[in-house]
């Protein structure tokens, strides 16, 4: 099986060309060149200031406001199975610090508070943390200890384990997971998409790119999402459970419609100010796209229901609230500050392997300014999704 980012062959885009697209022929030979990049993809590591770990308050609340769907399916799974003495749960895409404890913690304080509750012995629980192999595990694990007081009814009945590996690969034996937990990680792409067009210094989909673009992302994420569903079904055991929460947005009749402060708009800003002060060239924005998508709950229904391995119990839409609203001039530099460290936090290894570091502060001040410029836009279109599964 294709293991997604961590073997991308570059892109074959040159067959078939158009007279127009042959003049692209510098543009196609840098793209190529930098084509593997993708396999940069993780979070930055380490407990510093730039740290994904410092930087995932966005992430915690998101994962606060899909906890009420977490706690149902939990609990009607140790129905459904008949309380078991055996539980496998896996976290997918757990990425570095403690956002993964948060989830765990809750789905194995649930499983033992209800088996208190209905009188049953709790099981023992498996619990498998996996991201990318680049992603820092080390600094996860070194906070283990934190987990364990998190789970404060459970007496030790856990184990735990790391897992690397691309989700998009088979990761655990057939019929062996009972319970699948992934949060912001399936916006992520198992690589770019083939077949997009000269990017004009847009990273990813706005209001003026080309449908052909549109229908590259959404090609690749059926592709990429079906692929996700097909491998989970063949490890999970039936009547086994997923709780899947990534950004989406609201279903719109316009596919390329993007609010002008959606941070991939804005760093694309960024970086055309870059092009301008003459610190990256014009040719290196245009061969850099985001391995990244946005599905509506429209997509995602339709491609559950195509892959046909899971019935939907719940799916959710959330407010994306990366809480620079209406603030005042000093708060509002403040949270273009914020948001800046966050879109760094997840990016920038993506970034440094495509421009290089030395721009990477530039940019992200740039940036930081582009949100503080933004901050009576309501964000209309980016949400977060929440969706559970049941595999059949
Ligand atoms: N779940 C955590 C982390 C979210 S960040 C939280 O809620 O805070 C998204 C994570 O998904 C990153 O660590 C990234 O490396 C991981 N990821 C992206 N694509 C992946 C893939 N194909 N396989 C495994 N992990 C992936």
């Amino acid at each position: 099986m294709d293991s997604g980012f961590v073997h991308i062959i570059p892109s074959s885009r040159c067959h078939g060309k158009t007279e127009n697209e042959k003049s692209y022929g510098e543009f196609d030979e840098e793209r190529d060149s930098e084509y593997t990049f993708v396999s940069a993809l993780s979070m930055n590591g380490g407990d510093g200031d730039n740290s994904y770990s410092t930087n995932s308050l966005l992430q915690r609340r998101v994962l606060a406001k899909a906890k009420p769907v977490l706690v149902k399916n939990t609990k009607e799974l140790m129905i459904d199975l008949n309380f078991p003495n055996y539980i496998k749960v896996a976290d997918l895409g757990c990425s570095s610090g403690q956002n993964t404890f948060l989830a765990m913690s809750e789905i194995i304080n649930i499983i033992n508070v209800f088996c208190q509750k209905w009188n049953q012995n709790p099981p023992e629980i498996d619990c498998c943390f996996n991201d990318l192999p680049n992603n820092d595990f080390n600094t996860t694990f070194k906070s283990i200890h934190l987990f364990k007081e998190k789970n404060l009814t459970s007496f030790e009945s856990y184990f735990v384990s790391g897992v690397p590996g691309s989700f998009y690969s088979r990761l655990f034996p057939r019929k062996s997971l009972h319970f699948v937990h992934s949060s912001y990680g399936l916006h992520w792409l198992s690589k770019v998409p083939k077949g997009l067009e000269k990017n004009k210094t847009s990273v990813y989909i706005t209001n003026s790119s080309p449908i052909s673009t549109y229908k590259a992302y959404s090609n690749q994420f059926q592709r990429d999402f079906t692929t996700f569903l097909k491998l989970r079904s063949e490890e999970m055991i039936s009547n086994g459970r997923m709780v899947l929460t990534f950004i989406g947005r609201n279903n719109m009749d316009n596919p390329l419609h993007r609010d002008c402060c959606h941070f991939w708009t804005l760093l694309s800003k960024s970086l055309r100010d870059l092009v301008i002060e003459g610190l990256v060239s014009a040719s290196k924005v245009d061969s850099f796209y985001m391995p990244f998508y946005d599905p509506s709950e429209k997509e995602v229904k339709e491609i559950i229901g195509k892959e046909g391995s899971f019935e939907i119990k719940d799916l959710e839409t959330h407010e994306y609230d990366i809480g620079h609203c209406n603030q005042d001039e000093a708060k509002r530099s403040k949270s273009g500050q914020n948001e800046a460290n966050y879109i760094r936090a997840v990016c920038e290894p993506l970034l440094v392997a495509h421009f290089g570091d030395a721009t990477i502060y530039t940019l992200f001040n740039k940036f930081a300014y582009h949100v503080s410029q933004h901050a009576d836009c309501r964000n209309k279109t980016t949400v977060s999704l929440v969706l559970s599964l049941t595999r059949k």
